[in-house]
């Protein structure tokens, strides 16, 4: 028994929400209303409102452990509910995820490669750092960024003395762009007794700094590349003492070499796939971990699994044209996350396929995407 308190009512909690039932917990939702994908599917709910700390203690109280499902949570909501009852992960890696700065400086520091970085509060300044990275960078507003929101692509000709104004931002960080191979992530759990159960890379590929497909099983993700992008994952789950789940965003560069691009602490959209594709979902062994469960063994059911997300340009009628019969792939699954209203690059739902071969499975969920529009 017990009730798992949720920070943030959106798809993230929606899911988790639905693994903690199948185990037999009671749900608190902060963030939201019943409207709300996990306002849906949970028992108790309270509005988003973070200052106001008769509901956050009121919240804290209903829960006997709290997580999160999206790192924007103001910083002292986070520290008065730690004071109140168990926060995993803890506001130490919160803190860090939720400003690129400090995240990128603390990876850094623990010997992590990421691309070069430097926050600006000019124009001027801005235009000195896109000299000194090399003419390409993308300036992200500092905090509060998610689905590319507040980020801006910047080349050797793009007008600084018009683009600076219109971000309306007093600061913001500049970094160089990555000239990458591909993208992966790792999702990785750590448990309080130290042990740390990784799920296998995804390659992931983004349109519009969307994330649109994960792949798990491709050829590309080497045995040797996915050693070594779990053993990052794992310094990150160390070095910031998490107890649950995050994940670490990687580029392959064209040399070769790993380069971190962002943490999430928390599960990740690329990780959706594991819902079916393995024993233990991203979800459940966020729950296990948090709730001081024994570790267990992430065991795939099948060798490659894909993941297409459905934004809001891509259905109209989901359910009504799903149709995953005269697919080849070996299981489709559609997942709808109740949105009330559907806009567009709005994430709605996604679609995964399992199969043996990780190109099979990318070719069914993109397939099946077109087959809804
Ligand atoms: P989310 O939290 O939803 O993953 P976000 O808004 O925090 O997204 P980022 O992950 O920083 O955004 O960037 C989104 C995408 O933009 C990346 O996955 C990548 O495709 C591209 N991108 C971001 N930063 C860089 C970079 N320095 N070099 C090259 N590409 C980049
Ligand atoms: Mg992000
Ligand atoms: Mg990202």
């Amino acid at each position: 028994g017990g009730t798992i308190g949720i920070l943030g009512a959106g798809q993230l909690g929606r899911m988790l929400a639905l693994v903690a039932r199948r185990m037999g917990y009671r749900v608190a939702v902060f963030g939201g209303d019943r409207s709300c994908p996990a306002g849906q599917v949970c028992d108790q709910i309270w509005p988003g409102n973070y200052d106001d700390e008769d509901s956050l203690r009121e919240f804290a109280a209903a829960s006997d452990v709290v997580t999160y499902e999206f790192e924007n949570i103001p910083s002292k909501a986070a520290a008065f509910i730690a004071d109140l009852v168990p926060l995993r992960p803890g506001a130490a890696l919160l803190n860090a995820a939720q400003n690129r700065f400090a995240e990128k400086t603390a990876l850094t520091g623990i010997g992590l490669p990421t691309a070069g970085f430097r926050m600006v509060h000019s124009a001027t300044e801005l235009a000195d750092a896109r000299r000194d990275f090399g003419g390409n960078v993308i300036l992200k507003a500092n905090t509060d960024g998610y689905d590319g929101k507040g980020q801006w692509s910047i080349g050797p000709d793009t007008d600084l003395k018009k683009l600076w104004p219109d971000t309306g931002l007093p600061e913001a960080i500049v970094e160089q762009r990555v000239d990458f191979e591909f993208e992966l992530s790792v999702v990785a759990g750590r448990f309080d007794d130290g042990t740390v159960r990784a799920f296998a890379p995804l390659l992931n590929h983004h349109e519009n700094h969307i994330l649109d497909v994960s792949i798990l099983g491709s050829p590309k993700v080497t045995p040797k590349i996915g050693a070594r992008a779990e053993e990052m994952a794992r310094a990150v789950l160390e070095h910031f003492d998490v107890v649950g789940v995050l994940c670490i965003e990687l580029f392959l560069t064209s040399g070769g070499d790993l380069v971190v691009n962002e943490i999430a602490p928390r599960p990740h959209n690329s990780g959706h796939l594991t819902i079916e594709a393995h024993n233990c979902s991203q979800f459940e062994l966020q729950l296990r971990a948090a709730c001081g469960l024994p570790a267990t063994d992430l065991v795939p059911r099948f060798p490659a699994a894909a993941m297409a997300n459905l934004l809001g340009q891509h259905l109209p009628e989901a359910w009504m044209s799903w149709n995953p019969e005269g697919f080849s792939a070996k299981e489709c699954h559609l997942h709808l996350y109740g949105k009330p209203d559907r806009r567009p690059n709005r994430k709605m739902g996604h679609i995964t396929a399992l199969d043996t071969a990780g190109d099979a499975a990318e070719q069914a969920v993109r397939a099946l995407r077109t087959q809804l529009r």
